[in-house]
């Protein structure tokens, strides 16, 4: 089966709609790893997109800091002030479905989380320890996360942690007994690349190809400028990080 996986939209609706539409096609299902929203203008219209196409997802941090109006003392100032505005920017119906979101879930064998597979929504792989932490608590072979903003594959082949960066549309198997993968995020790039980040997988050949894409972010900051966005939001879609 083919899969579109992305991650951290974070209410970017061009960027979202940019991906969808160079992927049409040309999957079957399609995973989101959490951040639906925050810091982005459109957080319904982002939800909705996905919905309509029967999206299978995990809860990410912001989502649960906007949908349950808790845990707003953990976000940066610029995350924390856009999550307090896409909080009363939800509908009704987009709050109690992002609120009903599962911290994990397995999906055609693979596990999906935000953070880890060590702690779903809040903890970040980053680095070799983080990884290991990870292997320790996934149940799968392998899995598939979001949270850091960074594409990128961790694996493990008995007790050494590698860490794969991406090539983008090249087809990929990752090495080792077990791996994450990590398909940056789709609406804040963080990675100094400032196109959205989506990842293609076959789950039958274990598979994937990380891929970006120009979206008419001019679009985005307009609209963020209009809300009143922090400068440094506005900086941060204009590099990429
Ligand atoms: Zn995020």
């Amino acid at each position: 089966m083919k899969v579109l996986i992305i991650s951290d939209v974070h209410g970017n609706l061009e960027a979202l709609e940019a991906i969808l539409a160079e992927t049409r096609g040309t999957y079957e299902e399609l995973w989101c790893l959490g951040d639906f929203v925050g810091y982005g203008p459109d957080p319904n219209r982002c939800i909705d997109l996905l919905r309509d196409r029967n999206v299978a997802a995990v809860m990410g941090n912001h989502d649960f800091g906007a949908a349950r109006r808790e845990s707003w003392d953990f976000f940066s100032p610029v995350a924390r002030t856009m999550i307090e505005w896409t909080a009363g920017e939800l509908s009704d119906d987009n709050r109690i479905w992002l609120k009903a979101l599962p911290d994990l879930r397995y999906q055609a064998g693979f596990t999906l989380v935000h953070g880890s597979p060590a702690d779903p929504v809040w903890r970040y792989i980053l680095d070799g320890s983080s990884a290991a932490e990870a292997f320790a608590a996934m149940d799968t072979e392998a899995g598939f996360c979001g949270h850091t903003h960074l594409p990128m594959v961790f694996s493990i082949d008995r007790r050494m942690i590698r860490h794969t960066l991406p090539r983008y549309g090249k087809s990929i198997k990752p090495p080792g007994l077990m791996w994450i993968a990590n398909p940056g995020s789709a609406g804040i790039p963080r990675d100094g690349d400032s196109r959205a980040a989506y990842l293609l997988a076959d789950t039958k050949s274990g598979r994937i190809t990380f891929h970006r894409v120009s979206y008419p972010s001019r679009k985005t900051i307009t609209k963020l400028k209009r809300i009143g966005a922090p400068s440094q939001l506005i900086r941060l879609l204009e590099t990429g990080g």
